[in-house]
């Protein structure tokens, strides 16, 4: 019999996928690295599992312990997953912009969530770090993974996300393209495959217009998960040799296209990060061979990405039909 003693030890060995309709003109060898094929649906089961076990041998979190974290939403899940196999409570504390949908599923899995706004500053007493903190401060057994200072993050993708890109395309990646968040998944990522190839492995950083890591200054925009208005230190600014601004934009009409012409499902994050790779693939031949990582699902983005109406009143979709009921499509 061949099965798993948990959902939660499927974490990982996600698929390679080929793009074939956007690539259109492209000479080089683009492949989608599908994260939303982890148990928990995004890349960060892989940073949950990692955090979790080194607490554990650290002592930091104790059994019957309360796993407190801000998220938005992927790293909860993750967590909530991990938490189930090894006994643990969840509380997340999410901002405001995060999709209904998203917290439902946090509490779905049996955590407690918490939303704060998303227009005060970091250090406010409302923001979502601040609020988190406290909850740590007055919960017995709590423990912050903190995803955004936690080397255990790029550990986990230096341990298994950068070692699968290399074993899956026999060494002959040259380009790797990750969205910047927290920074893990390009930080361990990126500096694996550097060291795998000596140094040949190119790595560019796909940021949303206004975010830090492109220069801006934390100016708000839509895409989940992404950019950010401080520098965290899980993120090494040194392992990426280039960082893409994509605008909202051509983010979301990528991220539909990756599920109209690809069959692939994505986030926002996903179409993003694709928009970097093709123009970094532009200028690239038929010997290279380009990965692009795709965080999560496009499941928890059908009332925004997905949805006409939302799109339209931030003016991304113009004319867009409405179908009632009993009309016939043609
Ligand atoms: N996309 C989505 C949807 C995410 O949830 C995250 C994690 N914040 C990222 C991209 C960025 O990954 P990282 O935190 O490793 O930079």
């Amino acid at each position: 019999m061949k099965y798993a003693e948990h959902i939660a030890d499927l974490v990982g060995d996600t698929p390679l996928v080929k793009l074939t309709s956007v690539t259109d003109g492209i000479a080089a060898t683009v492949l989608a690295k599908v994260e939303y094929m982890n148990p928990g649906g995004s890349v960060k089961d892989r940073i949950a599992l990692r955090m979790i076990e080194a607490a554990e041998e650290s002592g930091a979190l104790k059994p019957g312990g309360t796993i407190v974290e801000p998220t938005s939403g992927n790293t909860g899940v993750g967590l909530a997953l991990i938490a189930q196999r090894k006994g643990y409570h969840c509380i997340f504390v999410c901002p405001d912009k995060v999709s209904e949908d998203k917290r439902n599923v946090l509490k779905a899995y049996g955590a407690d969530v918490v939303v704060c706004p998303t227009a005060v500053p970091p250090d406010h007493p409302d923001s979502y770090y601040q609020t988190s903190d406290r909850l740590v401060r007055e919960t017995e057994g709590a423990w912050k993974p903190d995803q955004y200072s936690n080397p255990e993050g790029p550990r986990s993708h230096y341990l298994t996300t950068g070692p699968e890109v290399w074993r899956d395309t026999d060494g002959r990646v040259t380009h790797f393209v990750a969205g910047v968040g927290t920074g893990g998944t390009i930080s361990g990522t990126g500096q694996y495959l550097k060291d795998a190839s000596e140094g040949r492995v190119r790595v560019i950083g796909a940021d949303p217009e206004g975010s830090v890591y492109s220069g801006g200054t934390g100016r708000p925009y839509l895409v989940e998960g992404v950019g950010e208005d401080f520098w965290p230190s899980a993120y090494d600014p040194s392992v990426p040799d280039e960082i893409v601004a994509v605008s909202d934009a051509d983010s979301f009409d990528m991220t539909r296209r990756l599920a109209r012409e690809e069959g692939l499902l994505v986030g926002g994050s996903c179409g993003m990060a694709v928009v970097a790779a093709l123009e970094v693939a532009r200028d690239l031949g038929p010997d290279d061979v380009v990965v692009v990582l795709l965080p999560d699902s496009g499941r928890g983005y059908l009332s925004k990405i997905f949805n006409d109406d939302w799109m339209a009143s931030y003016g991304f979709v113009q004319d867009h039909d409405e179908t009632t009921v009993g009309e016939v499509l043609h």
